[in-house]
């Protein structure tokens, strides 16, 4: 909520869409790399919904548009950590300093620092991965990032299954492209000329609209990911297009 709040969405009442503490999903069925998803209660229970998304940069995702914000937006907080855990962190000892700035920027100090060398065994941990940007020496990697990918189309099936047809429609918004997730309490530099407003009645043909005017290659560099993928995946399940 303060999260919202900070990000300015102050313009019309805010629902929590998974209750306060998490605690609001509907469990559903999906098909791709998730067997289910924790939908977020809200959404589950409407009748209809309009996707409105600021197209950016993101880290895990390489890009965050309409499918993004379908399977990780519209997921509840299990349904979140589902997907970003399909994704491994490792800490590389030849490179690691010490520094401990991991464990500075990680919500819950999980990262130990034992002898001069940073150590992440804990259960708790998200894979959010603020730490891994936040080494100074590129210690912490990303192991099967694709997986998260897949999962965000997985859990975007899901959260389609729960409405009627022709209950959903899309606007993108595809200007101030910044480097990171609008989530983050600075997002980084705009990366990108502005592209306009999309509009659409499909996830799948929106967010390829957007990747065939953008120079989406920047992303791919950028994040060491091919960011199409969720879209492909999104298709190869049958979401329809447009
Ligand atoms: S931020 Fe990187 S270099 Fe510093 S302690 Fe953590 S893993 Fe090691
Ligand atoms: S991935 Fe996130 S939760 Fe896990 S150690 Fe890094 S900052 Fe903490």
């Amino acid at each position: 909520m303060l999260n919202a709040l900070h990000h300015g969405f102050s313009m019309a009442p805010f629902i929590v869409a998974d209750g306060l503490r998490g605690e609001n999903y509907r469990t559903v069925q999906t098909k791709g790399i998730l067997n289910e998803i924790e939908v977020a209660g809200a959404i589950a229970e409407a009748d209809a919904m309009i996707v409105v998304t600021h197209v950016k940069g993101h880290e895990l995702a390489g890009f965050g548009g309409a499918i993004k914000n379908l399977g990780m937006g519209c997921a509840s907080q299990a349904g979140k950590l589902r997907q970003h855990r399909t994704l491994d962190l490792e800490i590389d000892e030849s490179k690691c300093i010490g520094c401990g700035k991991c464990t500075e920027t990680c919500e819950m100090h999980l990262p130990e620092i034992v002898g001069d060398k940073a150590r992440n065994l804990s259960p708790k941990c998200m894979r959010c991965p603020f730490c891994q940007s936040a080494c100074p020496t590129g210690a912490i990697k990303l192991l099967h990032q694709d997986r998260v990918l897949k999962a965000l189309a997985s859990a975007a099936y899901g959260v389609l299954s729960t409405f009627k047809p022709k209950k959903l429609s899309y606007v993108s918004f595809a200007k101030d492209i910044t480097q990171y997730c609008d989530c983050r309490p600075n997002p980084g530099d705009v990366v990108m000329k502005d592209l306009g407003i999309f509009a659409s009645d499909s996830p799948v043909s929106i967010d390829g609209a957007f990747l065939r005017m953008a120079d989406y290659k920047i992303f791919n560099e950028a994040y060491n990911v091919d960011c199409t993928l969720q879209v492909r995946e999104a298709f190869h399940l049958g979401i329809k297009v447009t």
